[in-house]
């Protein structure tokens, strides 16, 4: 007996499936990582072998047989699949579905891992006695003879190169390969990239940015996590791109992962302009020919650098180097949804199962991240790299703060965030002004009576959108036409409140003439429009940029002298215990837009609470400042990252499921012991969105480890609560947003 392959199946159960290997193979010749095609159900399915059995539970004639390998070469070496294993275990989600999260659709579907160049050429008979042989009325057969004589290459010529040059060839070659005059080669391209070394020689580095270099050099043979904490524009990319071509040198692979904006094709822009090595880039708006193409590169070795959005920390490496996370305090590192993983943790995770280093960089580093560095009994080597100062000729730019009790606000702004727009302007500046609120208007409202707008699907109010005439749900996406009169007591409505449509329809009539371009969501969606706003402010023909969030990150800016946060307020006094640590990171980040080059910049805060602790804090000692004293909040109150969170999340279609199911999920987990404690059930605190009812489980450990083990009998215990089929419910390790 030869035993039973344990196979990984895309599905949400949580656990592997037995099977006996395809006829005529013995279990033993297969590696784990390979693909093969199974019977699943009624189905034919495929399925990723991740280790071997003696033994199985199933009664031995129910074990099925695997139709065929699909892999010579498998799917996950080693390290990647050993990865993928611990992370379905540490975030609790299933195996299969963790693998295929991993994995470009078209390897889903059982595309081949490497790539194979088909290219056609004539055989000797066909270069010496084609046009003998061929009859001379059959043009298209001898417009093809000629194309691959005249193309020169003894490799032959592609089908896109042919598609370009002879349109329609391919019966022709058919015909020619019947008789003897063309042969179709196949070849695998080769593994190692054709290219390394620099193409263009980077700015000369100043001395923070040297010392930084020569840290990770000294950690390129072992795991370390280093932190590259610089201001923005100190030049961190350069650090990356430096001890990149080291690690090019030495012929070995730099993954760099990249937050979920954007600013993607501006950075893999300069890596593209800097080194001759190929790049193979991965994000979300790939097509999947493209997709497969980047990770093939990937995993040949071909891309002496892979870029990517969250999901490239699975790429496949050939010779793995060094991985970069930048801007690694941003959320969209962290999978919301399905599979909830952090992708900068999985790269630390990643880096120390290479023998690689990790660098971690940001202007506003995670407070996980700086806890990290000051953990005592730190296994692995790790290093705070700091550049303090900005790079070449820029100076930090002054922050200043604006009381709004003092001056009243109109249409958002107040008169002294006015009076220095004007004087930027005259002075040649770009203004930015930061509102992290897209639409119009954030609520619509009754004088009358009191009315507001409500979602009829959630616990929120719609947002007026002006340009497109509609009310808005930001939570659940639904719309409605704005209702000329309140439905309650017939009074005119009002919008209320500051979105960027209505700042950038103010600011036309405050500045008129003055050319400015809107960068929110809404003004972006069509594709092309993000690149042209762009080119508006880069080429200087907008004066006035107006945006949220998207503006407030990686952009480099060189005009922008002046940068405006129209509201601090929204964040300062919020439940969630992160809240202010964001809001100190996107104030920082929009500051840092203001004077990168030689002019300075000046930063204002709007507020009606300059005396908050977290406003001063940042203004007189900056987010180092903020951090530390974040830090020590966070460590009194026992939340990360001086403790572990798991969040149950559950919702129905009516409101007493989830809280019943999840009150069912804390009674069985009663006898636990102490190191767990469980927070709740309580409704989210939305709790009613896009029509269902939320409720949520918060559970809090001291360490990860008691809280891992309690978690993994706990949640197949939940499967099997009655109560839980009555709900849609999720686990989140590590969760970000605790509603
Ligand atoms: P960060 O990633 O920290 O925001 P960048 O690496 O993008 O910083 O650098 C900001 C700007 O400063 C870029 O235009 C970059 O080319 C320039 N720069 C970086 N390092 C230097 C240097 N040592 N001397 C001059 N200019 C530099
Ligand atoms: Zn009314
Ligand atoms: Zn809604």
């Amino acid at each position: 007996m030869d035993g039973y392959l344990s196979i990984a199946i895309d599905t949400p159960l949580r656990r592997l499936f037995d099977y006996r290997p395809p006829e005529g193979m013995a279990a033993g010749s297969l590696v784990p990582g390979q693909r093969l095609w199974v019977p699943f159900g009624k189905r034919r399915t495929i399925g990723i072998l991740v280790g071997h059995q003696r033994q199985t539970s199933l009664a031995e004639h129910k074990v099925r047989r695997a139709f065929e390998l699909i892999d010579t070469d498998p799917v996950f070496d080693k390290v990647l699949l050993d990865l993928l294993l611990w992370s379905a275990d540490y975030y609790r989600h299933p195996v299969g579905e963790v693998l295929a999260a991993a994995l470009p659709g078209a390897l889903r579907k059982g595309a081949g891992v490497e790539s194979i160049e088909r290219s056609w050429l004539l055989t000797p008979a066909g270069q010496q006695e084609a046009e003998s042989l061929i009859s001379p009325r059959a043009t298209r057969l001898l417009a093809l003879v000629r194309t691959l004589r005249e193309s020169g290459s003894d490799a032959g010529m592609t089908a896109e190169a042919l598609d370009v040059a002879l349109p329609g060839w391919r019966d022709a070659a058919r015909n020619l390969i019947d008789r003897g005059m063309v042969q179709q080669v196949e070849r695998r391209p080769s593994k190692n990239s054709a290219q390394t070394g620099v193409r263009l020689q980077g700015p000369e580095l100043g001395e923070a940015q040297r010392a930084a270099i020569a840290s990770i050099e000294a950690n390129l043979n072992g795991f370390a996590t280093l932190l590259l904490d610089g201001v923005t524009g100190s030049g961190k990319t350069e650090v990356y791109l430096s001890a990149i071509e080291t690690v090019l040198a030495t012929g070995k692979q730099a993954l760099v992962l990249v937050p979920e904006i954007a600013l993607t094709p501006q950075l893999t822009q300069r890596f593209a302009d800097r080194f001759a090595a190929p790049l193979a880039v991965l994000h979300s708006s790939l097509t999947d020919a493209e997709r497969l193409a980047a990770w093939r590169s990937a995993k040949s070795g071909a891309a002496g650098i892979v870029i990517g959005t969250r999901s490239a920390v699975f790429a496949p490496l050939a010779r793995p180097g060094l991985i970069v996370v930048d801007e690694e305090h941003d959320a969209s590192y962290k999978q919301q949804e399905g599979f909830r993983y952090s992708g900068r943790d999985l790269a630390i995770a990643r880096a120390q199962r290479h023998g690689v280093p990790v660098v971690l960089g940001s202007a506003t580093p995670s407070l996980e991240s700086l806890a990290r560095l000051a953990r005592p009994g730190a296994r692995a080597p790790s290093g705070h790299l700091v550049l303090p100062q900005r790079a070449g000729a820029a100076t930090a730019p002054r922050m200043g703060v604006i009381d709004l009790r003092q001056h009243a606000a109109n249409q958002g702004l107040s008169t002294p965030a006015m009076l220095a727009m004007r004087r930027h302007l005259d002075a040649g500046g770009q203004v930015l002004l930061y509102l992290n609120r897209r639409g119009y208007a954030p609520a619509l409202f009754c004088p009358g009576c009191g009315w507001a707008a409500p979602c009829p699907s959630c616990d929120a109010r719609l947002t007026v959108h002006r340009q497109d005439n509609k009310l808005v749900c930001h939570h659940c996406a639904r719309e409605q036409p704005i209702p000329a009169a309140c439905p309650v007591c017939q009074a005119p409505t009002k919008p209320v409140g500051q979105g960027t449509e209505r700042i950038e329809e103010s600011l036309g009539a405050i500045f008129p003439g003055v050319p400015l371009v809107r960068i929110d969501r809404d003004s972006t969606r069509r594709k092309g429009e993000l690149d042209a706003a762009m080119e508006r402010i880069h080429s200087g023909a907008a004066r006035i940029l107006v945006g949220t969030q998207m503006l407030t990150k990686g952009h480099h800016f060189p005009d922008v002298t002046l940068v405006i946060v129209m509201n601090a307020d929204q964040g300062l006094f919020s439940t969630d215990f992160r809240a202010s640590e964001r809001l100190a990171q996107s104030i920082i980040q929009v500051a840092g837009r203001a004077g990168r080059a030689s002019r300075p910049g000046e930063v204002l805060i709007q507020t009606e609470y300059p005396d908050h602790p977290l406003l001063q804090q940042l203004l007189a000692g900056g987010y180092g400042a903020f951090a530390t004293a974040a830090l020590k909040e966070r460590e009194a109150a026992g939340w990360p990252p001086f403790s572990r969170l798991a969040l149950i999340r559950a919702e129905a279609t009516t409101e007493e499921p989830p809280m019943r199911f999840l009150a069912a999920a804390r009674r069985i987990a009663l006898p636990v012991g102490r190191k767990v404690s469980l927070l709740g059930p309580a409704p989210a605190p939305m709790q009613r969105r896009g029509d269902r009812y939320r409720a949520q489980l918060l559970l809090q450990a001291g360490t990860p480890s008691p809280l891992q083990m309690f978690l993994a009998a706990w949640i197949t215990q939940l499967e099997d609560l009655p109560e839980s089929r009555k709900v849609r419910w999720s686990v989140d390790v590590d969760p970000l947003e605790l509603f």
